[in-house]
């Protein structure tokens, strides 16, 4: 089939030649011919993360590196910043990890504010707090860098879930100082789900070996300590490490700043669409995020009254392209277009257009 017809926010599309590379032999994961590989990698995710620091490889869903920047933050009470599903999910990894975590937010429809998380800061010494850079379950864009600048006056470390941010919305890990930021393969990478990536700070890490329950697959010490050998603690899944090396040359060349700007017309596009369907329509259909909030990788469109957007997504769906439905609590009132990875302009239309029709149709039936 021909690309650009999956629109999931996760996973996405992934290019033929990146498939393609999974299916190359195995090789032993210690020995020259695996440090090459995974020096490549390296290359690849380095400018994508814009960092200088090794880029950790985490043979899990992105989850288990959010485990990992819980379970190797230094000791104290973490702060979550919850505005969405996800950020509810750092919340919960802190608590199930035995962490003393304090959560703050709570709307969905935009980033915690920073005034109250000045003021959670004010109040009480934290060792950590946990933010979601892009909300995939609505769409809303958090500033983590005024977020980081913020936390370190107060000597507070900052855990970022970049997990639909990275490789489609600016991040600069080492500019604004990032203490750990991760992602995973399957969104805006647009590789096969499987891995996670996370870079942490030098000071990250050397705190981290005071954080007394690290446990073992997921201890952050450990991947420091081996992937200055070109090499993972345990066994990788080597055929992922194939595509991340090849779809780390397609991202070279494309160049990370022309992959933003992409992103940013693709979200852009599909913004203004909202607002052209609202007005032909005449119903109430809108962009969830605030105009000042949006994420560049993927839109959550409310739907009216009497509407439901499972139907838009099945009828979506015979038209031949895949979108997401609503997520959690706005499962009954939103569905989800993932704008990401590599995606182009012209299938986006695409998909677009078959929404319209979809939607045009099911309004026309009531
Ligand atoms: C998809 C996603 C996750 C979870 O990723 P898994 O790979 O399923 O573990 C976490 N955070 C955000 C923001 C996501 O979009």
């Amino acid at each position: 089939m021909a690309f650009g017809t999956f629109f999931l926010p996760g996973p996405t599309e992934v290019r033929a030649d990146v498939l393609q590379s999974l299916t190359q032999p195995m090789l032993p994961h210690r020995g020259a011919q695996f440090e090459a590989l995974f020096a490549d990698v390296q290359a690849g995710l380095k400018p994508i993360f814009r960092t200088q620091r090794p880029v950790y490889v985490s043979s899990s869903s992105a989850t288990g590196l959010m485990e990992a920047a819980i379970r190797c933050a230094r000791p104290g009470p973490v702060l979550c910043l919850v505005n969405g599903a996800f950020s509810e999910r750092f919340a919960n990894i802190a608590q199930s990890c035995g962490r003393d975590a304090t959560v703050v937010g709570g709307d969905w429809n935009r980033p915690v504010p920073l005034d109250v998380v000045e003021h959670a800061l004010r109040t009480r010494a934290y060792g950590a707090l946990t933010v979601v850079h892009s909300e995939t379950s609505t769409g809303v864009l958090t500033d983590i860098h005024a977020l980081t600048q913020l936390a370190h006056r107060y000597d507070c470390a900052v855990l970022v879930d970049s997990v639909t941010g990275l490789a489609g919305v600016p991040v600069e890990t080492d500019a604004w100082e990032l203490d750990f930021v991760l992602t995973g393969s399957q969104k805006a990478l647009a590789l096969p789900p499987g891995l996670a990536f996370g870079v942490a700070s030098e000071r990250f890490i050397a705190n981290a070996k005071q954080a007394s329950a690290r446990g073992l697959y997921f201890d952050l010490v450990e991947f420091e300590q081996y992937i200055h050998k070109n090499q993972t603690p345990n066994t990788p899944a080597v055929s992922l490490l194939y595509a991340t090396a090849r779809q780390g040359a397609h991202i070279r060349r494309e160049t990370i700043e022309r992959r933003w700007e992409r992103h940013q017309a693709m979200a852009e596009h599909t913004h203004s669409w909202v607002h052209e369907l609202r007005q032909r329509v005449g119903a109430s259909f809108g962009v969830y995020a605030p105009d000042d909030a949006r994420s560049h990788t993927v839109t959550a469109v409310t739907v009216p009254e009497g509407v439901n957007p499972d139907a838009i997504v099945k009828a979506v769906a015979s038209r031949g392209y895949v979108i997401g439905g609503g997520y959690g609590k706005l499962k009954a009132s939103t569905f989800r277009i993932g704008h990401m990875g590599d995606h182009t302009m012209e299938g986006l239309e695409n998909v677009l257009e078959a929404c319209a029709e979809s939607i045009e149709e099911l309004l026309g039936s009531k």
